[in-house]
């Protein structure tokens, strides 16, 4: 069974950025909900234990899984649970954010056949996250990491459409 809800203009196919990607089959106007995710909560303090005991639900979950807290995963554990969503690649200029933990919005207009993204920034802050980035946006920051969330750029871009867990800790930085 699917563990996610992906909105119906949307569809997975070839990407540049990664093998698969989700893309728009039809313009999508800003503020447009267009998934929500499902997942198990995955602790980390756990993924030693799942490492061994099913590596490719641990593969998975570093695949497709991002955080709801500083020691929490979201994620899928098996390919069987995918729906369109879980190919959503990141982007360093992300056309969609999250709202609430599950919920992922488009944060500007989107044309037909656009690739949908969002931007790890907005939802990891452990370095099991941390990646090389080939998005190829003007802006590409080459790589991925635990702390980008930080950045005061990336803070102001996606206000409002970070994790509530970052969002708490933005507040508490910029207090
Ligand atoms: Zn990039």
């Amino acid at each position: 069974m699917k563990i996610s809800w992906t909105h119906e203009a949307l569809i997975s196919n070839k990407s540049h950025i990664n093998k698969n990607g989700v893309f728009a089959k039809r313009a999508i106007k800003k503020g447009v909900r267009v998934a929500v995710f499902g997942g198990y909560v995955v602790s980390i303090n756990d993924l030693s234990k799942i490492q061994k005991s099913n590596k490719s639900a641990y593969q998975t979950i570093l695949d497709i899984g991002y955080q709801v807290d500083d020691d929490l995963i979201f994620s899928p554990v098996a390919k069987t649970q995918f729906s369109v969503i879980e190919y959503l690649n990141h982007s360093c200029e992300a056309n969609c954010g999250f709202v609430g933990e599950i919920n992922l919005v488009t944060l500007r207009n989107i044309a037909k056949g656009e690739e949908i993204t969002m931007d790890y920034a907005t939802c990891i802050t452990s370095k099991l996250f941390n990646m090389k980035c080939e998005c190829a946006a003007a802006n590409c920051r080459k790589k991925v990491t635990a702390d980008d969330w930080k950045r005061s750029d990336l803070q102001k871009k996606y206000r409002g459409h970070f994790q509530p867990f970052i969002e708490r800790k933005i507040k508490a930085l910029t207090k």
